[in-house]
């Protein structure tokens, strides 16, 4: 499990973005807003900068997450409240005994009857096929097949499960109620152990009299029982971040008693405490947060009066069924009937599309743009990223009279930054779309990025030139057919252009990579004139952290990030993936901070590649070709032949080697220390049109000019057969990472 209560669900956030942003756009102290109260980590860390943040929020679960992150119960608090549990009576039993009886079974080595953490279940079977546990008795660990008691006790437990699945709805809905059917729905995705472990605690809980503090730890470890209980853990874990409610073919049934335990430590991990209010009682000037329950629209008189709001923060929210409908149910089961009220519409919504998304987001930005002045900046993350997610949260946007100031994207798998500042009118003459101007911006990101990018970026750079032109949604237009027609103009600006080439992972348009074709001026191509503008982003990426690393030795990796963000701004933000390549192909790291390694020292260096050019020389000179210096350049010649043509580096920028060099490839051997293969070959991998370029040359290794100055014989043949025999794959020492 990923750590953090309820991670699967949350948006995935990266620290220090919001506390680096903040101080630019608003003075500590002020206030923010953040109207989707969906991720508690961005405002609790807005708070500890010092900002008082209002937020709103209608999820329960949400709001619980919040207000414990924000103010958590104490180790002691947890554990007292855990121990007054267990140590209940269920009969003759404590309730703690009879609960982890439940998960009994006999070790397979040494027979001892011991708790398994999970059991493994196929879809629509009434029995586990295999269990996973560590026996304390005899250290035998891992996945075994389940023993017949294990599935004499799961089918043991099915039999009284229809009492237990009718009190688990009765806590969330009435029985005469019409949302009844979508309560029993939403319970079929738990199995009865987890159901009849969850609705006995939480029945129990009820009858403890535990003070309220305890009350509130304790409803914090149900919750992530309750998330734990589920059949939504697949196995072997692939979806790790549910978005329906499904149950896939294998899952895992984990230890609920096991869960409870060690949701302790997953919530005081992530805590931290800050001052939490509910509106409107105020915050104290070092800042706070203040939760408003309720809908942003019914909040709009009451802050445009009393509240200057300064900034806008928030994680916008993408459709998720599976968290909206486990939302409702668990807050019945933790609060009761009341608490799911004013969210039960969660539990019968069925749509869940792009469209209804844009629409209600809209509906939202249109509320946010009634209580801000002119020009308030709007910060949003945008997590897991995806083409229909953006162009959604762009056109809501912009819809509802918000300017787009900047988007900085770095892998789908990064939260993409947006930027917005309220603009002058809620409703705007909207302008026509033209195809032209997204081929051109498409152009122009894709001529400054110098390699092909990924059918996201290609799209969000579309999308941005629209958004500038207030052009993605026409006034009659409903959201789907703005939607639909934005897809569209992008997908036919990238298809029926000869300059752009579609490096092609499939059939579809939003698949594997976009470049521009060689025949387009604007491609590094051999020969070329220098042009610093045209250099792949990676040889710059490359160029920059090297720099950086030797003005500034013993950084840690957010300072090196830090000085590449400004001069790789908006879509050319690179991944952290390629800085870590550079880096560990440069420097080594030692206790967090990055340092040259001391042959990339630049002194080193220069004299590393004098003795590289001497080899070159002798070499040459034993094969009988003299060796001639033209520019960058080291020829091989023989009566006035060029024979072959040397480029030794100490970096990776063989894609820059590439463009400079005017001889044809059949003759040119590029020569790179072997501390740089691995980059290159991360960097051949991510372009494929600069692994077309390299495979037109050789690309050979330092030592393997030394083994052949040691040979005793060296005829052209062998240099031929040994040059060959040298690839660049075949360094796969150093970690390639994305
Ligand atoms: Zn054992």
């Amino acid at each position: 499990m990923e750590p953090g209560p309820l991670a699967r669900f949350t948006p995935p956030l990266e620290e220090g973005v919001i506390s680096a942003w903040l101080p630019a756009h608003a003075p500590a102290g002020s206030w923010l807003l953040d109207p989707f109260g969906f991720s508690s980590r961005l405002v609790l860390e807005a708070a500890r900068a010092g900002y008082r943040v209002l937020v709103t929020v209608n999820n329960p679960i949400t709001r619980f997450l919040l207000e414990i992150s924000a103010k958590p119960p104490t180790e002691t608090d947890f554990k007292a409240a855990l121990a007054d549990l267990a140590s209940s009576k269920k009969g003759e039993e404590r309730l703690g005994a009879h609960l982890q009886s439940l998960y009994l079974t006999p070790c397979e080595k040494c027979g001892n009857e011991i708790y398994a953490d999970a059991f493994l279940w196929r879809k629509g079977e009434d029995a586990p096929y295999a269990r996973v546990y560590t026996c304390p008795h005899c250290e035998d660990s891992g996945e075994r097949e389940a023993n017949p008691l294990d599935i004499e006790r799961a089918r043991k437990i099915a039999t009284t499960d229809s009492l237990h699945r009718s009190r688990a709805f009765e806590r969330v809905v009435a029985l005469e109620d019409e949302d009844r059917v979508y309560a029993e729905e939403a319970i079929e995705y738990y199995l009865p152990r987890p159901l009849y472990f969850l609705t006995t605690v939480i029945n129990r809980v009820d009858s403890l009299n535990l003070m309220p503090k305890r009350r509130r730890a304790l409803n914090a470890l149900i919750l992530i029982a309750c998330d734990a209980g589920n059949t939504l853990w697949d196995h072997p874990s692939e979806r790790r971040r549910p978005k329906q409610l499904n149950v896939p073919n294998q899952f895992r049934e984990y230890n609920l008693w096991m869960q409870l335990e060690r949701a302790i430590q997953r919530w005081t991990e992530t805590a931290s405490e800050v001052v939490i209010e509910s509106w409107p009682e105020k915050l104290p000037e070092s800042g706070g947060i203040c939760i408003y329950e309720g809908r942003l629209k019914d909040l709009a008189e009451e802050v445009k009066k009393e509240i200057p709001i300064k900034a806008v923060i928030g994680s916008l929210p993408r459709p998720n069924q599976a968290f909206w409908t486990l939302s409702a149910l668990w807050s019945g089961w933790l609060w009761g009937r009341e608490a799911v009220e004013p969210y039960k519409p969660a539990l019968r919504r069925r749509r869940y599309d792009w469209a209804w998304n844009a629409t209600a987001s809209n509906a939202a930005f249109t509320h946010l743009f009634g209580l801000l002045h002119l020009g308030t900046p709007f910060f949003a993350l945008l997590s897991e990223p995806e083409p229909s997610f953006l162009t959604s949260a762009l056109t809501a946007a912009s819809a509802a009279g918000f300017d787009l100031q900047s988007v900085a994207l770095r892998t789908q798998h990064d939260p993409v930054q947006l930027v917005w500042t309220c603009g002058e009118h809620l409703k705007r003459q909207p302008n026509e779309a033209e195809i032209e101007d997204v081929r051109e911006a498409i152009h122009t990101h894709l001529a400054e990025r110098g390699e092909p990018a990924s059918y996201l970026h290609v799209h969000a750079a579309g999308l941005i030139a629209l958004a500038r032109h207030h052009a993605l949604k026409q006034k009659d237009q409903e959201f789907d057919e703005a939607l639909r027609s934005t897809h569209s103009l992008l997908q036919r600006a990238l298809e029926e252009d000869p300059r752009f080439v579609h490096y092609s992972g499939g059939e579809s348009v939003d698949t594997g990579l976009w470049g521009l074709s060689s025949s387009s001026d604007d491609l590094p191509h051999r020969g070329a004139p220098q042009s610093r503008h045209y250099e792949s982003s990676s040889d710059r990426v490359e160029v920059a952290v090297v720099t950086f690393l030797q003005k500034h030795p013993n950084s840690i990796f957010r300072e090196v990030e830090q000085d590449l963000y400004p001069r790789f701004p908006g879509l050319l933000t690179p991944s952290q993936g390629m800085i870590y390549a550079v880096l560990s192909s440069y420097a080594s790291k030692v206790d967090g901070l990055w340092k040259l390694r001391p042959e990339d020292l630049a002194a080193a260096r220069r004299h590393e590649l004098n003795n590289i050019v001497e080899l070159v020389e002798s070499i040459g000179s034993r094969m009988g070709y003299s060796t001639r210096k033209q520019e960058k350049n080291y020829l091989w010649e023989q009566n006035g032949e060029l024979e072959r043509t040397f480029t030794i580096l100490a970096s990776a920028l063989i894609g820059r080697a590439l463009a400079e060099t005017p001889y044809p490839p059949q003759k040119t051997v590029i020569v790179i220390p072997g501390g740089r293969a691995a980059l290159a070959t991360y960097k051949a991998q991510r372009d494929p049109s600069l692994a077309a370029r390299i495979k037109e040359v050789q690309v050979v290794k330092y030592r393997l000019l030394r083994t052949l100055i040691e040979l005793p014989v060296l005829t052209r043949e062998t240099f031929e057969e040994q040059i060959a025999g040298d690839p660049l794959e075949k360094s796969k020492s150093q970690m390639i990472m994305f």
